[in-house]
Order: structure tokens, then sequence, then C-alpha cells
């Protein structure tokens, strides 16, 4: 139960077996109780074989109390859990009382475990039959399962892992795997051998591209005409196999039709992608003759208006050519989130009931409600996330409990979902972190249980089931989400139906409603672990579904392989596509398009991992990556601030120079929200369209006007941890390091430095450094001879130094003489600035490597030989291989 002690701490076991929270690749971690102790990666997990990612790797720095939600709040006040509870039953039964159980809605998370999401479903569906339970996965995986469903009758992914290792040609669009899917993307290159191909189509040329033999920078949008257009190219040039056509599939002529229509030819597809005629007929040429093609596809494919049909004319090309569910053959959906599949299990989709049964499943209501033991289940599918929270803005949905995501950062058309939920009577947040953009938002916030303090399962994609396992006591208040939703469950009145002692009670639950003895039924199938012990759920390996009793069990690994799929008829469905470009387009108004996606080191809505300062160092502001030629066009200055607009939203961010990417078009980060910066939240910029399909927003697409965002001073200000905020600025960005806080600032006024320093650092400055010519000032403040706060401002934000060097004075019991020198002089006297860090596990920086370089380490080998970095995770090798192919081209 919540609050027992933990049993590998009570067996003296120093290691636990558990799942990385982050990304859908689920490496496995062993993990310390002790959390000053690293993580390292579990060499026995078959997603990861022992390698992890820098985020990964840094998780033991993520397990502590600051920032944390410990105690339930009611409307601002400090409350009793039974309390708390009591409000969110009330507010329920009340509102479903007067307006219906559809006024009740369930906003999950992709980073729930399965038996929170299964409670969770099992409450909302089969309880209080509000059909109204969607999830953040919307916005990551919805248009490739759709594309799944279409295609093979089933949301299933047909490979694994391994496949991106066999495959001859590996096809990566849409992906820029090496920042988001890290690990996978070092398995991938650890897999380059003579005659193994790799194409990347994206129109950035990303960290992922250093793997490409051929990289097509399409115009963005246009990826169903280059898939129509190979689907083309193989009936009419080769390599089409129509012998599987003919037995295992349907709806090919129609599909061929479309393609003819919408990609008669090479140089049409060139044409409208934007292409050279002979990359399209290059990569045609090598997908046509390549029997082990992977397709893999991400966020590039799914965030679009049309990206379920983008899906599917990838998945059409391996139909075509029989390439699914064979060694180092198949499309492969590459997964954004840890539990994005778990929680599709469950049937956490507004669209879907439960364990991978629609609402029109023949029998499956009926059979639902009588497994739940109730009377009946919700009557339809419910709203998709866009359309729920547009329902919230009307006032429709009078109660939403949202579960571990951050909606007023992630969705689009973020400043519009505010409103909503500003508007809303009852906005229940359940989430481990005290202050992000949502839970300023709710009426009743409670605490639940983070990474490290809370057990059970998640799915990866991959279908590999691996196990979270708790190895920290649960802190203050908090308590595992299955336990809080039993628990108002019971204040409802149906406390029978949820007397859930732990989470394995749930797990077999759950395994025991996926069973069925007919296997072409369904494909998604855990009865082989419906019959778990205590014991077998504690020790559970990695195993991927279906997990069938072991006189029936067959080879799970890949799927479909004997061509019989989960359609009405068993054959594969071919998808006529049309040509649907993004909804936004430029226009004179508004004439840059916006593409969006992660950073490296960053998750998500940056609530754990920007509280790890070496996460932070590697990109650690919003920016705005802009083309050399657009930066000149339009008058902007790499390092300084650019303001992009789009109707009533602005994101302001730094200006970084790329030439990797098409000119017209710029990148911005999706992570940073409005506890870290000003004007960072790059959803104000992507408006809430969907793909008619998924129901999945465009959220990797927008556009906007980009300006100069004029200033005349540019600052960075360090104060000591949990002083209060004294500055005023027109722009500020916060970034968390060890001993202090720190933020970058700018203004629009002149400011009378002397009078704002006192101000702002919390009273009168010791060292104090003017220079009014060339609008410089430094000022720097100690108390008992400890630094308490240093402000540094110049004219151009490039002369502001690196703080990491600041960071160590904070920590000094009383300032040296060394350091006060340094402070005055901004500099650390005896420390070379080692520029933006490039190598997070070392904090190698750009500088540092530059210098090395020119001193002719020019293999990333031997600049990890010299500065170590690029030696632990790998995560900052492409960005290595660049900076030594910059410097070779920039002295040719
Ligand atoms: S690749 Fe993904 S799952 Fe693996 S360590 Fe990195 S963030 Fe975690």
């Amino acid at each position: 139960m919540p609050g027992d002690a933990v049993d590998s701490q009570k067996a003296g076991n120093p290691s636990v077996h558990t799942t990385c929270p982050y990304c859908g690749v689920g490496c496995g971690v062993l993990a310390n109780p002790d959390t000053r102790k690293p993580v390292a990666g579990d060499t026995a997990h078959p997603a990861n074989h022992g390698r992890l990612c820098v985020k990964g790797a840094s998780l033991h720095e993520t397990t502590g109390q600051a920032g944390r939600l410990l105690y339930p709040l009611v409307r601002g006040r400090q409350s009793a859990w039974n309390h708390a509870l009591d409000e969110v039953a009330g507010a329920i039964r009340d509102s479903i009382d007067t307006y219906g159980p559809n006024s009740v809605a369930f906003y999950l998370s992709g980073q729930l475990l399965t038996e929170d999401y299964y409670v969770a479903n099992k409450l909302a569906k089969g309880f209080l039959r509000t059909a109204n339970v969607d999830t953040n996965s919307r916005l990551c995986m919805s248009s490739a399962v759709a594309a799944h469903k279409r295609a093979f009758g089933a949301d299933v992914a047909p490979g694994c892992y391994e496949d991106l290792e066999l495959a001859d040609l590996l096809v990566l669009t849409g992906s820029n795997a090496a920042w988001a899917h890290p690990v996978l993307y070092q398995r991938m290159k650890a897999a380059a051998r003579e005659g193994r191909r790799v194409v990347v189509i994206d129109p950035r040329r990303t960290a992922t591209s250093e793997l490409a033999d051929l990289h097509l920078a399409l115009r963005p949008g246009t990826d169903t005409v280059l898939f129509n257009g190979l689907l083309r190219w193989l009936a009419d040039e080769g390599g089409m196999d129509r012998t599987y056509i003919d037995a295992h599939c349907q709806g090919f002529e129609e599909a061929l039709a479309s393609s003819r229509s919408a990609a008669p030819d090479v140089v049409s597809v060139a044409r409208q992608c934007d292409l050279s005629p002979n990359d399209v007929e290059t990569f045609y040429r090598w997908f046509a003759s390549t029997p082990r093609t992977v397709t893999a596809f991400s966020q590039g494919v799914n965030q679009s208006v049309a990206g379920t049909d983008k899906g599917n004319s990838i998945i059409n090309c391996h139909l075509a050519t029989g390439r699914i569910g064979k060694p180092g053959a198949g499309p492969f959906s590459l997964t954004g989130q840890p539990n994005a599949m778990g929680g599709r299990e469950v049937g956490g989709l507004a669209n879907t009931l439960a364990a991978h049964m629609d609402y029109d499943s023949r029998g499956a209501r009926a059979r639902v409600a009588g497994f739940w033991g109730t009377s009946e289940v919700a009557d339809g599918p419910g709203l998709k996330a866009v359309d729920m929270f547009e329902a919230v803005h009307r006032g429709e949905i009078r109660v939403i409990w949202i579960m571990g995501t951050n909606p007023a950062v992630s969705l689009p058309d973020s400043a519009r979902v505010r409103e909503a939920l500003a508007r809303c009577p009852t906005v229940i947040v359940s989430d481990c972190v005290a202050h992000t953009d949502t839970t300023a938002l709710a009426d009743i916030l409670l605490p639940a249980a983070g990474w490290g303090e809370k057990d059970g399962t998640v799915t990866n994609s991959e279908r590999l089931i691996s196990r979270q396992r708790r190895f920290l006591p649960l802190p203050a208040e908090a308590k595992p989400d299955w336990w809080i939703m039993s628990s108002v469950a019971e204040k409802l009145g149906f406390g029978g139906a949820f007397d859930y002692r732990q989470p394995a009670d749930i797990f077999r639950e759950h395994a025991a409603l996926s069973a069925h003895e007919n296997d072409g039924e369904r494909l998604f199938n855990l009865s082989g672990l419906a019959n778990l012990s205590n014991a077998g759920y504690e020790t559970l390996e990695p195993v991927q579904w279906p997990v069938l009793p072991a006189s029936r069990s067959t080879d799970s690994t890949r799927l479909f392989a004997d061509g019989r799929f989960m359609t009405d008829n068993h054959r594969a469905r071919f998808v006529a596509i049309n040509t649907v470009l993004p909804e936004q387009q430029p226009c004179d108004e508004f004439p840059m398009i916006v593409n969006t996606g992660r950073v490296r080191d960053q998750w998500h809505t940056m609530t754990r991992t920007a509280n790890t300062p070496r996460l932070l160092a590697h990109r650690s502001e919003p920016f705005v990556e802009v083309h050399p030629h657009d930066i000149e066009r339009l008058n902007l200055v790499e390092g300084h601030l650019a303001r992009l607009t789009l109707k009533k939203g602005e994101f302001v961010g730094r200006v970084r120079r790329n030439g990797n990417q098409r000119p017209g078009e710029v990148f911005i980060p999706i992570h940073w929200n409005r506890q870290f910066a000003s004007s960072g939240v790059a959803t104000v910029l992507t408006e809430s369209v969907t793909d008619p399909v998924s129901g999945q927003p465009e959220a990797k697409h927008g556009v906007a006007a980009i300006t100069p965002f004029r200033t005349s001073w540019h600052g960075r200000l360090l104060v000591r941890h949990d002083r209060p905020r004294r500055w005023q600025s027109d722009y500020w960005c916060r970034v968390p390091l060890q001993n202090c806080d720190s933020w970058w600032l700018a203004g629009r006024q002149p400011v009378d430095w002397p009078t704002a320093a006192r101000e702002w650092l919390g009273g009168a400055p010791q060292l104090i450094m003017a220079d009014a010519a060339r609008g410089r000032f430094r000022a720097a403040r100690v108390v008992n001879g400890q630094l308490e706060a240093v402000l540094m401002v110049d004219s151009d934000p490039g002369l502001i130094p690196e703080v990491g060097w600041l960071d160590g004075c904070f920590a000094e019991l009383e300032l040296s003489a060394v350091s006060r020198r340094a402070l005055l002089a901004a500099r650390d006297v005896d420390v070379e600035d080692p520029g933006a860090i490039i190598c997070s596990c070392f904090q190698v920086g750009e500088k540092q490597i530059g210098a090395a370089i020119e001193d002719g380490a020019l293999s990333v080998e031997t600049l990890g030989d010299r500065l170590r970095c690029g030696t632990n995770c790998g995560s900052c090798i492409p960005e290595l291989r660049n900076l030594i192919a910059v410097s070779v081209s920039e002295s040719a």
C-alpha cells in the first residue's frame, strides 16, 4: 500500500531494475535508492542493452523534492486527503446529476502507468459513464494508430527494434531520432555496414541526417506526394509483389489510381515536393530494389492535418512490396511518449472502449460492462483532445480531471486552452509538480507519486511491456494515481469495483479483460499474464505482447508475417490517398513557415528535465533557428532576440543561424512554458486544426511573421535560490543552476543601472563596474562574505560571459579574493569560458571543442580522447561531427 517501506531498501538491494519515464524507446534503467548514486543503463533490457541517453543518465538528479506538489490543495488551501477526495467526488456527482455524464471529462497522459490508466478508464467509462476520456497521446500517436487500424484492422505496430538494425535500407521520415529517440538512433547507427543505406526525409537537415546516404529536404507537408509517387513507381517500374497483393490485400487498384493522379511521374513529384528529380528517383530505385526496407516515422508524419493519410501512404508501399512483419522489413512508428501504447491498451483514447475493443466491436459494450460489474458503460466515443477543450470552453464540460500532463502548454492554440480552463467550474489536476501552466489554473490539486515512487508497467514502441519499479518512499502526502482514483470511486459508492490493494491486482484484471479465446478477434491479448502472482509481477521481465498461455503461445516478435490481418476478411487494406497540404499556409501577413520540435536534452514541458542544470546547458533559452539568407533579409542578428507573431500569439527566442533548413522556414522548440520564459510557448503559433480521421492536431507546423525584438539592453542576473523576484524586463528566461537561479533578461527602455541594481540584487551591491559609453554594467552583492547576487548588463548579449563559473562562486562559504577580482572582470581568471555546452555528460563547450579542432583534433574519436566529449551517451556526436565539418569547410 502507498506509504509502506520500500521492499528494495528493506532487502538492501542496491539497484532496482526499472524503466526510463521519458521517450517511447523505453530503456531499462538500474536505479539506486541512494539517489546520490547515478543511474545506469540496464544491460539485460532488450530495448537499450545498457545504453542511456543524457536524459536517462541524469534521472537520479531529478528525484529531489524541489518543486514537488506534496499536499492536496483545494482552491489554494492545503487540505487533508479526505477533504480533497470529498471535493472531487462532490464536484463529479453534482455535475453528472445536473448536466449528465458527459459534463465530466478525464484528460490523461502517456506518462501514466498502465495500471493508473486502466483505473481511470474503468472509472470514467464504466461507472461515471462519461465517454469523454482522452489523453495527450492524441497529440503524439493517434494518426499512426488510425493508419494502422485502417490498413491492418488493429492498432498494431508489426515490427520490433531489431528490424531497424537488420534493414538494408532504413528510411527515416519526419523523425529526428538522434534527438528524440537517442538510444534507438545509437542502435541504428551501430548497425552501419557495407551496403546498408539510410534515407532521411525531413525539411531540415537535423542531427539524424549524419546517418543519411540521401537526405530529401522536401517541402513541408508533401510526404503523401512522395509516397504516392513511390507506389506509382513500384507499379510501373518494378519492385511490386503482385502475388502478395493478390493473396493478402484489398483496395490496391483504387490506391494506385489515386497515386497516378496525385503523383503522375518523378518530375511532378519533384516539383510538388521541391526536390531534385534525381534524388527522388534514387530513393525510388533504392526502395524498389531492397527487400529488407524499414520506413520509420514519427511526429513529422503524425502531427499533421493529413497525418493518417501520410501513415497510410507509407504502409501502402510496404503492402505493395509485401514488406510487413518480416525481419528487417516493415513500416515502424516511433512513439514519442513512454507509455502511449500502454494507454491505448486499456482504452485511453476517446474513440476506443477498453483492451483494444472499440465501442462498435461486436458485443464489446456488454462484455466490458459484465466484466467490470456495472450495468452499462458509456454509450459511444467521446470527444478527442482538441474538441474536449473546446467543449470546456463552451461550458458543456464542467468538471475536467487532468492527470500528469500540461495541456495549457502542449495543446495547439494554448491561449484558448488556458481561457477554457479559467472558465471551467472545476479543474482537478493530479501531478507531481507544483507549478506548471496547468496547475496554475486548477481548483483542486492532488499530489501524485513520481518516477521512482510508483509501481506499474509501461509499453514501448515495439509492444514491449516493462516494469517501472518503486525504489523511493512516497514524499509527504503524495499518492499513486490508481490510489487517488480508487479512493474517489469509493466516495462515489463504487468501492467494491475498485478494491485494489496493489498495482499487481490491477494488472491481473487488465490482463484478464484482454483475454480471448479466438485469436482472430484481436491481437492484443495478455491472457498469459492474467494469473500472475504478486511475486511474478514483482519480478516480471520485459515481455512483448501478445502474451498467450503457454499452450497457445506464439512468437510475438513480429506480427502479420503470414499475411493474415485483423480486418473482417483478413486482408490488409490499401488506402487511396489524395494530396492534402498543411492547413496553415504562409501569406503576406504571416510569411514564415514554423516547424516545431524537440531539443536533445529536454523532455516535453521541462517539468522534470529543467531540474537538472546540465540538461539546460545545451539549450538554455527558447530559440528560433533561421536560415542565413533570412537573417540578412529580415535584419535579424544572430544571438539577439527575434519575435514571431501569429494573430494574438507571440513567441520570443534567441536567433540561431542554421543553414541546414530551407529559406522561408524557421524552427522553434516545443519545451518552454510560462514558468521558464516570458514568451516561449510554441503552441501560440499553431492553430487547432486536426486530422479528420485521427483528431491529431497539426502541431508540427504553423506560420508566423518574424521581426527583430528590439532592445536597448541585455542582461544576466544570478540570485541565490529562493530569493524573491525583484527585476522588471520585457523579456526573461529562467535558467536554474546548481547553486543559484539565473535569468536572461532584456528590455526596450534604458535603465538607471545603479538604482536598479540595488533593487534587483536585494540590496546595495559591493562590487560595481560601469562603462556607460559601451552600455556595460556589472554589479555583485556579497552578504556575510557569501555571494548573494550578480548582475551583468551589456548592449550586445554576445559580450555577456558564460555563467557556469559564477555558479561555483555561490557555493563558496567565503568569497575568495580571486573570485572577487574575477567578478569585477566578469570572467573566471583561471578557467577559460567553455562556450555553449555541447557534451552534457562531461560539460564540454563549443569553444573548447573549437580550440581542439583548430589544434588538429579532426575526428570525433580524437576529440573524445582529448576532452572526453561524446564518450558517454553519444547524444552529442552528430554535433561534434558537424563542428568538425564546418571548421574543415571554412578553412578549405
Ligand atoms: S532514449 Fe528515451 S527511454 Fe532511452 S534513456 Fe533516452 S529518453 Fe530514456
